[in-house]
């Protein structure tokens, strides 16, 4: 395990956490650089002995020396932004290995992956399919392409993760693929490379995974009877995490899931995932400001806010909160919403935990490796927190802490 606790006080690995926020300050994001080969190894194994490709998706956790993380292990990267490529290109990542993804790609951002020499952009919609045809002929090349197929799958995930039935924003309809496929083929700026999906996030069950891998696997056949042969099948992410004491399953069943459904297939494999690699590598560390006893409700104030982690404010998610001390020898037990200093009722970071906290004792608020950071923001004009990478007994400052003269920085008064 990455957070364990060694002589009473919570450890990344074999670093004190009280260690981290002594050098850092709080709030501080700290990932351990283990758990993310950990997760991408499992991965990685469960795949051993076929052409498959693990495309960690950057939107989780872009840090650069994350993403260098997995440059070094040999991962792929599922990007969706021009932003995402630098970043890619930044941290020494193979081009050669990205796909990307997302409905909304500009000119800009599509010319930019063909100049970078991407393995594949992923195509939602019939407009974008002829954009990619137009700027790929001016520049004289064939882009590789995939559509993002709609299989009408639900994951069962929360509606704001869910990205795979029919209403969905996400995708080309499943009834219209083949029709985009044949009319992809005779483009002469267009070079068919594979078919992809990604049906939500957060899945608990493999089920949705493996049926929606199945009506992938359908269309292929089809595709094959009409004289298209792809070279990849891209069968996204979404694989959840147990962020409390939720059934949760293995990565191995939806990796073996999916692979039975695919049986003598001959394409190569591509897995995207993103929480599942970075989700349990990360945790928020805090400094509690005030023990507040109420009438109603006990709270503890905290310096990290939802600007730091928006998932319980926009999910109600749930993460584990832990004392960085074990015991704090002044605490004072009770049940305690954990709160920031936002004026939003919506910035609580946790409800009704038995905790025994004290004002200057410090709180890791657990499972936060993905779309913590990532979805931070300046609100309420708070610098976003420092990140902190852990291996071994060595701490790197991934980011430092931003500074409030930078959030001024780009604003001017008009003089008029
Ligand atoms: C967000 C996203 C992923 C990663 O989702 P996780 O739930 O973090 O695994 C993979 N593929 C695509 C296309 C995505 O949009």
């Amino acid at each position: 395990m990455a957070f364990t606790y060694r002589g009473g006080v919570l450890c990344a690995e074999e670093v004190s956490l009280e260690d981290v926020a002594r050098q850092f300050g709080t709030p501080c994001y700290v990932y351990s650089r283990a758990a993310i080969e950990r997760a991408y190894r499992e991965y990685a194994d469960e795949l051993a002995g076929r052409p498959s490709l693990v495309c960690y998706s950057v939107k989780a956790n872009s840090n650069l020396a994350v993403l260098s993380v997995m440059a070094q292990l040999g991962a792929g990267f599922d990007i969706v932004s021009g932003g995402e490529l630098a970043r890619v290109i930044a941290a020494g990542g193979d081009l050669a290995k990205v796909v990307f993804s997302g409905i909304g790609k500009s000119e800009i951002e599509i010319r930019d992956a063909l100049q970078a020499g991407v393995l594949s952009i992923n195509l939602e919609s019939e407009q974008e399919l002829a954009r990619v045809n137009g700027i790929a002929i001016g520049m004289g090349k064939r882009a590789p392409v995939a559509f993002r197929v709609n299989p009408d799958v639900d994951a069962k995930t929360h509606p704001y993760i869910s990205t795979g039935l029919k209403q969905s924003k996400f995708g080309i309809a499943y009834a219209d693929a083949e029709r985009l496929y044949r009319e992809a083929a005779r483009l002469p700026g267009i070079r068919l490379t594979g078919i992809g999906c990604h049906i939500g996030s957060l899945m608990n069950d493999s089920a949705p995974f493996v049926a929606a891998t199945q009506r992938i696997v359908a269309l292929l056949v089809r595709l094959e009877q009409a004289g298209i042969a792809l070279a990849h099948i891209d069968l996204g992410g979404g694989m959840g995490i147990r962020y409390k004491d939720e059934a949760q399953a293995p990565i191995a069943a939806f990796v073996h899931g999916a692979l039975d459904a695919l049986g003598q297939r001959k394409e190569k494999v591509l897995l995207d995932p993103g929480r599942s690699i970075v989700g349990n590598a990360g945790i928020l560390l805090t400094r509690v400001e005030y023990v507040k006893p109420g009438e109603a409700k006990n709270f503890v104030v905290v310096d990290a806010a939802m600007n730091d982690l928006l998932r319980p404010a926009l999910y109600d998610a749930w993460h584990e909160i832990r004392q960085v001390r074990e015991t704090e020898s002044d605490g004072l037990a009770g049940v305690y919403d954990v709160v920031g200093p936002i004026c939003e009722s919506a910035d609580f970071l946790a409800r009704e935990r038995k905790l025994a906290p004290r004002p200057g004792g410090l709180l890791a608020i657990m499972s936060a490796g993905a779309y913590g950071m990532a979805m931070s923001s300046n609100y309420n004009t708070r610098p976003r927190p420092a990140e902190v990478l852990v291996s071994g007994g060595e701490m790197h400052l991934a980011r430092r802490r931003e500074t409030t003269q930078e959030l001024l920085a780009l604003e001017t008064i008009p003089q008029w």
